[in-house]
C-alpha cells in the first residue's frame, strides 16, 4: 500500500491519527492543520481521506486523518485502510486519540496498534469529560505500562495540543519503545511461536511483525490469508494453521479469534485496574466478571479467599486421596514380594524389592494427591480465579515495593521450580529477574508434597489440608520477606511497571483441566521413572555396603554418611542417621527423602509409618518438613539456576542462604514449639 500520498519531503515528519469514531480525532485535525487541510479519498476506495499541516519551530508536520475504526481487523474498508496506512511504513508516528471517559471500549484500538508494532502516542482526550465523571487516570503508570508516551487533551477547547505535538515530535525521533505483546496462554502462545517461524520465510509477509502476522492468520484474517497463500509453503502453513486453530478450540472451547479477543480485553482491564480510579456511582453496568471480581479482589476479601480456596484445594485433595494411597501402596506391597520371590539370588531380589520398589513405590504412592491437586489447580487456572489470585498479590507485592510479575513464577513453582526459573525471563529488568529467581525455590514443588503427605498421614491425621497448607504458605511468606530483604541489600532501585492480566471468568471444560493436570503429573511420574530410580539404586548400594553389613543399618555406609552429619540436626529435633541421609539424597530430588525410607523401611502402613513415628515426634516431623521445604533446591533447580543466571556466585548464594534459612526455621519451629509445651 505504498505511495497512496503524496512522496515524503526530507525534513517532513508525518502522522497519522487513529481512533474510534467520536473520539474526537476531527476535532483534534482542526486544532493541528487549522483550516489548511485537503480532503480527497484514498487511492482504490471511495473512504474519505483528509490531510493537513502543522508547523512547530520550522519542523512540518504532516497530519492524515485515518478513518474511525474500533479495531483493525480486515472486515470493512475503513479498518483496512487505517491499517494499511500503519503497515505502509509511511507515517513516522500514529497518535491514537482515545476517549478517556470510555476507555474499556477505546483501549481495544490501541492494543492493536501496539501489537502491529506502531510508534505510538496516546492522546486521552475527553479528559473533561472523564474528570466530570470523577475517572482518575495515573497518566504516568499508563504511560509506563504502554511504554508510550501518554498526553491529557480536549479537544473541543483546543487544550494539550501544543503538549501533544512536543510528544510527539519527541516520540517520532526515538522510534518505538520497547515491544509490546499479549499473552495469549498456554494453549495458544507454543502455537503461535511455531506459525512465527513458519512464516519467516515467506516472503509476501515478510516484512510485517511476524508474531502479529501469527495472530492474524490464527484469527482467519483475510487479507493475510490471501497474501500468505500467495506463497509456495502456502499449504504447509494453512495446514499447520488450522492444526493450531484446532488445538485452541478443543482446549480452550473458543475460536482463536475470541480467545484473542478475550486475552485483549483481559489486558485492558488489568490495565485498568492498574491506572484507574473511579467514583462507584459511575459504575452502573457491570458485568458478570466485574461483580465476582469485586469480591473476590477485594482489597480486604481477596487475601483471605486467596488462602481459603488453597485451603479448600489441600482439604480436598486428602479427603479423595488418602483412601486411595493404601490401595496403591498394597498394589507395590503386592509386586515387591512378587518380584522379591521371583529371585534366587538374594542380592538382586534385595535391589529389585527394596531398592526399586520400594524406593520408586514409596514415591509413586503419591500418584493419587499429587493428581487430585493438578486437577485442583487446573480447574482454579482454567476457571480465570490463578489470574486473579496474581493478581491480588501483584498488589500486595506492589506494595512491598516487589515486581507483581514475580508472582506467576511464582505459581508455576508449585508445580515445579524449574520451569518457574525459566518463567523468570517474562521479567524484563535484571534486577527483578535476578530477586525473583533466587526466592522462587521456596515455592513448595510437587515433589515435596510426598513428604507432606507421608509425615501429615504419619502424624496429623486430624488437621491434614490445615498442615499441608501452613507449609506452602510458609514458602509464599518467606518469598515474600526475603525478596524485600534482597532488594533492600542487593539489588536496589525502582519496581517496573506492570499489568496483570484479567481475561473472564469461564466455565472450564473437563477436557482441558484434564490434559493439564495430565501434562504435570506425567511429569511426576517420569521424574520418578528416571531420577528417582536411578538415585534409589545408589541409595540401595550405599545401603548394602560394605560386604556383609545389615542392609541399611547404622554400619552400612548409608548410616554412617547420614550418623556423621545427624548432629547438625540435632537442635532441630531430628538429629538421626536416617533424617540426615534422606536430606542428604534429597539434594537430588526432593522426592527421594521418601524414596529412600522406601528403600530402608518398604513401603506401607505398618513398615514405614510406623518406622516414622517411631523417628519422629509431631513437632519434630513438622521442623523436617520445614526443613525439606526451605533447604537447598534440588539439583535440577540448582543447575536452571546457574543457567539462567549464568553466574555460580549467585548460585552458590542460592544453596547457601536457603540451607541457612531452612535450618534457622526448623530451629525456631523445634526449639519454639519446646518452649510452648508442644513436643
Ligand atoms: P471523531 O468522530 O473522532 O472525528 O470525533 P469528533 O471530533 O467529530 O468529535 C465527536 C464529538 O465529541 C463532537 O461533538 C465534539 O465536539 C466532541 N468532542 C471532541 N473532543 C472533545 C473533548 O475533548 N471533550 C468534550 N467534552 N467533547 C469533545
Ligand atoms: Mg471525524
Amino acid at each position: 500500500m505504498q505511495g497512496n500520498s503524496e512522496a515524503k519531503s526530507l525534513n517532513e515528519m508525518v502522522v497519522g491519527l487513529a481512533g474510534n469514531p467520536n473520539s474526537g480525532k476531527t476535532s483534534m485535525f482542526n486544532n493541528l492543520t487549522g483550516a489548511r487541510h485537503q480532503v480527497g479519498n484514498w487511492p482504490g476506495v471511495t473512504v474519505e481521506k483528509k490531510e493537513g499541516r502543522h508547523v512547530r519551530d520550522g519542523q512540518v508536520i504532516r497530519v492524515v486523518d485515518l478513518p474511525g475504526t474500533y479495531s483493525l481487523g480486515a472486515f470493512s474498508e475503513d479498518e483496512a485502510v487505517a491499517r494499511n496506512y500503519i503497515l505502509s511504513g509511511e507515517p513516522d508516528l500514529v497518535v491514537n486519540i482515545v476517549d478517556a471517559s470510555n476507555l474499556e471500549r477505546n483501549l481495544y484500538l490501541t492494543t492493536q496498534l501496539l501489537e502491529m508494532g506502531a510508534n505510538l502516542v496516546i492522546a486521552l482526550n475527553m479528559f473533561d469529560e472523564a474528570e466530570k465523571k470523577q475517572i482518575k487516570i495515573d497518566l504516568e503508570a499508563m504511560a509506563g505500562i504502554l511504554a508510550v508516551p501518554v498526553v491529557p487533551t480536549v479537544a473541543v477547547r483546543n487544550k494539550g495540543t501544543s503538549e501533544l505535538v512536543t510528544a510527539a515530535v519527541g516520540a517520532a525521533g526515538k522510534g518505538p519503545g520497547r515491544t509490546f505483546r499479549i499473552d495469549y496462554g498456554r494453549e495458544a502462545e507454543p502455537g503461535i511461536a511455531r506459525l512465527e517461524k513458519a512464516l519467516a520465510a515467506v516472503q509476501t509477509v515478510k516484512h510485517l511483525p511476524a508474531r502479529w502476522v501469527a495472530v492474524k492468520l490464527l484469527e482467519g484474517d483475510e487479507n493475510i490469508y490471501g497474501r500468505v497463500m500467495q506463497s509456495l509453503k502456502a499449504g504447509d502453513i494453512v495446514k499447520l494453521r488450522d492444526e493450531v486453530a484446532a488445538h485452541i478450540e478443543s482446549m480452550t472451547g473458543l475460536d482463536p479469534e475470541s480467545l484473542f479477543a478475550d486475552r485483549r480485553y483481559g489486558f485492558i482491564s488489568g490495565l485498568i485496574k492498574e491506572t484507574v480510579t473511579r467514583k462507584s456511582t459511575t459504575e452502573d453496568r457491570l458485568s458478570i466478571s466485574d461483580r465476582i471480581d469485586r469480591v473476590v479482589t477485594n482489597r480486604f476479601l481477596g487475601m483471605p479467599i486467596f488462602f481459603l480456596s488453597m485451603f479448600a484445594v489441600f482439604q480436598f485433595t486428602f479427603a479423595l486421596g488418602d483412601p486411595l494411597i493404601g490401595y496403591v501402596e498394597e498394589f507395590f506391597e503386592w509386586l515387591g514380594e512378587g518380584a522379591g520371590a521371583l529371585f534366587t539370588n538374594e542380592l538382586i531380589a534385595s535391589l529389585v524389592a527394596d531398592g526399586i520398589i520400594g524406593g520408586v513405590g514409596a514415591v509413586l504412592v503419591f500418584i493419587p494427591p499429587i493428581f487430585l491437586i493438578f486437577f485442583a489447580i487446573s480447574l482454579l487456572e482454567d476457571s480465570g480465579y490463578m489470574a486473579r489470585a496474581a493478581y491480588i498479590m501483584d498488589r500486595f507485592m506492589h506494595r512491598l515495593g516487589l515486581h507483581g510479575k514475580s508472582f506467576i513464577p511464582l505459581i508455576v513453582g508449585f508445580g515445579c521450580n524449574v520451569p518457574a526459573i525459566m518463567a523468570c525471563r517474562t521479567l524484563e529488568n535484571r534486577r527483578d529477574r535476578m530477586i525473583t529467581i533466587l526466592i522462587t525455590p521456596l515455592m513448595s514443588c510437587a515433589a515435596r508434597l510426598p513428604i507432606y503427605v507421608l509425615f501429615v498421614g504419619a502424624f496429623f491425621t486430624a488437621f491434614q489440608g490445615l498442615i499441608i497448607s501452613s507449609l506452602y504458605f510458609l514458602g509464599i511468606a518467606l518469598a515474600i520477606m526475603m525478596g524485600i530483604l534482597f532488594k533492600r541489600f542487593l539489588f536496589k532501585g525502582e519496581v517496573s511497571p506492570f499489568v496483570m492480566e484479567l481475561p473472564p471468568y469461564r466455565v472450564p471444560t473437563l477436557k482441558g483441566v484434564l490434559i493439564h493436570m495430565w501434562e504435570r503429573g506425567w511429569a511426576f511420574i517420569k521424574r520418578a521413572g528416571t531420577i528417582i530410580f536411578s538415585v534409589v539404586i545408589v541409595i540401595w548400594v550405599f545401603a548394602s555396603l560394605p560386604a556383609g553389613v545389615e542392609f541399611a543399618s547404622r554400619e552400612s555406609y548409608l548410616g554412617a554418611i547420614g550418623g556423621f552429619l545427624a548432629p547438625v540436626f540435632t537442635p532441630l529435633g531430628f538429629g538421626t542417621w536416617e533424617a540426615a541421609a534422606a536430606l542428604i539424597f534429597g539434594l537430588l530430588a526432593k522426592e527421594v527423602v521418601v524414596g529412600m525410607f522406601g528403600v530402608v523401611y518398604g513401603i506401607g502402613e505398618d513398615r514405614l509409618t510406623s518406622a516414622i513415628q517411631t523417628l519422629w515426634t509431631p513437632l519434630s516431623a513438622y521442623a523436617f518438613m520445614v526443613m525439606s521445604l526451605i533447604y537447598i533446591p534440588c539439583v535440577a533447580a540448582i543447575a536452571t539456576i546457574k543457567r539462567e543466571t549464568n553466574s555460580w556466585r549467585w548460585t552458590g548464594f542460592a544453596m547457601a542462604y536457603s540451607l541457612v534459612l531452612g535450618w534457622i526455621m526448623a530451629f525456631l519451629v523445634y526449639q519454639g514449639g519446646r518452649l510452648l509445651g508442644l513436643g
